[in-house]
């Protein structure tokens, strides 16, 4: 398995130069330099991997960075090239070679190694945030003005939190039961039950709908992604562990996520463990087993007791589902499938919004820029929901509809699924 650029013998034997990938890549729209798109990226890893240039020299730095990992350069590129593997490993360089800050040594290691790992420590976190959203403390402050004392990018940051909602209210067996027809286990994440419990509900009733018991080993963990998008492989590896083992002792039989961005991450579980002699084959077990709440639904033949829904909704790709892992199909199927709701397409809906993990938070000025283009198309279908399937980009574009004052809520597919489940039973009533 690949290690380093080097290895994957991508930068120069695979990519052809061809610049199809181009137009398609966000950094590149924006700024139209060559430094800034997918081939003059793959440039510059060769000639740090030739030791032309240096891993730790800003310039190479500054540019790896702004990639968003989108990896819609990878479905444009006729020679397969898998940018993203080259973009992890180029990072992982610069993280190992690069002279950072202390106290930016210090911030990484508490968020990577502290506070993501820890479902504890996170529940605390948002538990202190929902009293400052819900006391007053928050309308205080702003109206104050007092965030205009601290650094731009933490009032920013404040400005993107959505409301935190009250933990989910989900009691789940660490197994399925044994009779079930079928069985599956529920990808919790980090921050998706502490900000997006309602999905997770939703996520169980609509597969408890279409006779699927759902079980939650308790043992699971962080999938890594943010970790291994930020240089930090080895950290990526160890909670990849924890996973498997965590799953491997609950017999079900599809590992069901709702966030795009875990999901590609953890069918890719198999590629991060490689070269583990002890995980690898147990990787690709996992990995196999993992479907995006959609895929699993569309796949099923859905329960079409649904009631009516007379809505306009609109849908986004989020990258990590349609280029992460190829799905495109499977959302709009099953929403197509909805009594009553009309599914309108969205310009570009295959571009990044801009949020890409905590891009939006690393990269603010280039994150607003790609999110005022997904906004404007979103706004120009007319639509009352824009549905995506990822915590980051619902939190993205929901801050830019606030923004904008565009009267739009954006949810994600499966709560709209739910919704027409609930409709159901009221008709029946
Ligand atoms: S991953 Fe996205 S932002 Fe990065 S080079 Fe590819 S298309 Fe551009
Ligand atoms: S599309 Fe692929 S082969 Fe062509 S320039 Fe981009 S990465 Fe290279």
């Amino acid at each position: 398995m690949m290690q380093t650029i080097k290895e994957q013998g991508t930068p120069n034997l695979d990519c052809i130069h061809c610049g199809l990938c181009l137009s398609v890549c966000p950094t590149y729209l924006q700024l139209g330099s060559e430094v800034d798109s997918p081939r003059g990226r793959i440039y510059l890893m060769k000639a740090a991997e030739e030791g032309r240039i240096s891993f730790s020299s800003p310039t190479f730095e500054k540019h790896m960075y702004l990639c968003l990992e989108c990896r819609a350069c990878e479905s444009a590129c006729p020679s397969g090239v898998k940018f993203s593997l080259m973009m992890n490993d180029a990072r992982k360089a610069i993280r190992q070679t690069g002279d950072h800050a202390r106290w930016e040594r210090l911030l990484r290691r508490l968020v990577f190694r502290q506070l993501l790992p820890s479902r504890s420590l996170l529940r605390l976190n948002f538990r202190l945030l929902r009293f400052y959203q819900r006391s007053g403390i928050r309308k205080l402050v702003r109206a104050s003005r007092m965030l205009r004392l601290f650094p731009k990018r933490l009032a920013e940051m404040e400005s993107l939190l959505p409301e935190v909602p009250r933990a989910p209210r989900y009691r789940l067996p660490e197994t399925p039961s044994v009779s079930a027809l079928r069985k599956v286990a529920l990808f919790e994440g980090c921050i998706m039950p502490e900000l997006f419990g309602p999905v997770h509900e939703a996520t169980v009733r609509v597969l408890g709908r279409n006779e699927a018991s759902v079980c939650l080993p308790s043992a699971q963990t962080c999938c890594g992604a943010l970790h291994l998008h930020d240089g930090e492989k080895t950290l990526a590896q160890e909670l990849a562990r924890k996973n498997i083992d965590a799953f491997e002792r609950c017999p079900a039989d599809f590992v069901i996520v709702n966030a795009a961005g875990c999901g590609a991450m953890l069918k890719e579980y198999w590629h991060l463990l490689g070269d583990d002699p002890a995980y690898a084959g147990r990787a690709l077990e996992f990995s196999r087993k993992v479907k995006d709440v959609t895929e699993y639904l569309d796949s099923l033949g859905l329960n079409a007791k649904m009631g009516r829904l007379e809505v306009k909704v609109t849908y986004d790709d989020p990258c990590h589902l349609l280029h992460g892992q190829g799905i495109r199909a499977a959302p709009r199927n099953l929403l197509k499938r909805i009594p009553g709701l009309e599914l309108i397409d969205l310009r570009d809906s295959d571009q990044c919004c801009g949020s890409a993990g905590i891009y939006n938070i690393t990269h603010p000025e280039m994150a607003a820029r790609i999110l005022d283009d997904k906004i404007a198309n979103i706004a120009q279908t007319g639509a009352q929901i824009v549905a995506s399937g990822n915590p980051g980009c619902l939190m993205q574009i929901a801050s830019g509809l606030r923004a904008r004052n565009v009267p739009m809520q954006a949810i994600h597919p499966v709560q709209i699924l739910d919704q027409t489940y609930q409709a159901w039973d009221l008709e029946k009533v």
